[in-house]
């Protein structure tokens, strides 16, 4: 259990679970997106070690990695699911999650997806005032929900991905808690959660702390409550030497702080957690073929089969991805700038030092498993790639290449 805790990865792998990324790309082509559900598991083993002094319910955020067979894998590892639309709802569903396992967190969507929700069973994370008072007008306190809290706080790696900030979109103002109080009194709902999410890549137990920490002192204002819901945002290593969150440390630190507070509360509550990048990140690859090295006075670009469609990341964000080259490891090294085949500039990785690249070469891409795949598009009306997942020492086709036939299917071509 718990492995690759305080290890650092394996910086270039060549193998995952004892089969060669190689024989991999070659029976399913690139670009291809390789998920080592190990990795996953142990993920998922190692919050629940982290956190096994309080009543823990996982649930993890869909929107990471969505595959049905993902979820399912995550499914036997002991989780459930939070999912931020109908469609992750009835994908969690499909992977056989009981409705009671799955959260709903939508964010600003219309009230007749809400209903659906409520029909299908399954728990409401209610994000702003106006959908509380419709919640009560048409539920009262016969379908309990949770409210989703934004606490100001900046946490998270960059503003792109801080969502508890004051000025951020998401969850109702903690200064507008007596709205809240009006409201539940009012139309008599049943608040069963609270809910904190902050935002992505955050590292520090203080900064979860913090955001725990005002769900705690606002829970006394509830007296229904069955769980308290700390959101996601654990940060993963990027890079060799990159900082990533002491699962453990947030653990001992979170339980404490939680048990101390369910004593005063009088109740034992049950605590949920978010994570979504922290489980799939460091599981993923996508495997990429070199199309042509382009060298021009200054720099030298190796040009693959794939790019911001397939791996959004590096241009949203300015997202940090390890690349190298698994098919010459042993090359001498010279920089290079990895870009995609899109007509957009569309840079993958700048300014890194690769084995020689050649015309054909598989490079790798690593921390592709959390928002790649679920983030790709068909821009350039290009096809999006088959997802591998290695379990039990094999290898899985999870999903199908796109064909010409995926992107024209709803097409309507009129005479014209
Ligand atoms: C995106 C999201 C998460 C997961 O964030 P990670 O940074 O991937 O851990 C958790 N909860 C909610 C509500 C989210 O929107």
């Amino acid at each position: 259990m718990a492995k690759f805790e305080n290890m650092p990865q394996a910086i270039k792998p060549t193998h995952i679970q004892g089969i060669s990324l190689e024989s991999i790309a070659e029976k399913y082509g690139t670009p291809l997106y390789v998920y080592d559900g190990e990795k996953i598991t142990n993920q998922v083993h190692a919050i629940q070690k982290a956190f096994q002094g309080v009543p823990l319910k996982i649930k993890y955020a869909t929107k990471a990695l969505s595959n049905i067979s993902i979820l399912k894998l995550i499914k036997n590892a002991g989780a459930g699911v939070d999912a931020v639309s109908l469609e992750e709802v009835r994908l969690g569903l499909m992977a056989g999650f009981q409705p009671s396992e799955i959260m709903y967190t939508p964010s600003g969507v219309g009230f007749d997806e809400i209903q659906e929700a409520v029909d299908l069973g399954v728990m409401i994370n209610l994000d702003s005032l106006p959908l509380m008072r419709k919640f009560g007008e048409v539920y009262g306190n016969k379908v309990g929900a949770c409210i989703r809290i934004n606490p100001h706080i900046m946490a998270g790696g960059n503003i792109k991905i801080s969502v508890g900030h004051k000025a951020s979109k998401f969850g109702i103002s903690i200064e507008q808690l007596p709205e809240i109080l009006e409201i539940v009194k009012e139309k008599n709902l049943r608040i069963l959660g609270l809910h904190v999410h902050t935002g992505s890549d955050i590292l520090d137990a203080e900064i979860f702390l913090r955001g725990a920490n005002v769900l705690f002192e606002t829970a006394f204002k509830f007296p229904d409550l069955e769980f308290i819901d700390c959101g996601g945002g654990f940060k993963v290593a990027y890079k060799e030497g990159d900082p990533r969150t002491d699962i453990q440390e947030v653990g001992e630190k979170v339980s404490k702080a939680f048990q101390q507070f369910c004593e005063k509360y009088g109740k034992q509550l049950e605590l949920w957690l978010e994570p979504g990048k922290f489980l799939v990140s460091e599981s993923g690859y996508l495997l990429v073929k070199t199309n042509v090295v382009k060298k021009t006075p200054t720099i030298t670009f190796a040009g693959v089969d794939s790019g911001l469609n397939h791996l959004l990341r590096p241009m949203l964000y300015d997202a940090y991805h390890d690349v190298y080259n698994l098919s010459n490891p042993d090359g001498n090294t010279h920089t290079y700038n990895i870009v995609g085949y899109i007509c957009e500039t569309d840079t993958i990785a700048s300014d890194r030092e690769l084995s020689e690249v050649r015309e054909g070469d598989i490079l790798v891409i690593k921390n592709a498993g959390a928002y790649g795949f679920s983030m790709a598009s068909n821009y350039n009306s290009r096809l999006r790639p088959a997802e591998v997942l290695v379990w039990e020492g094999k290898p899985h086709l999870i999903r199908t290449r796109e064909t010409i036939e995926d992107l024209t299917r709803n097409q309507v071509v009129i005479d014209i």
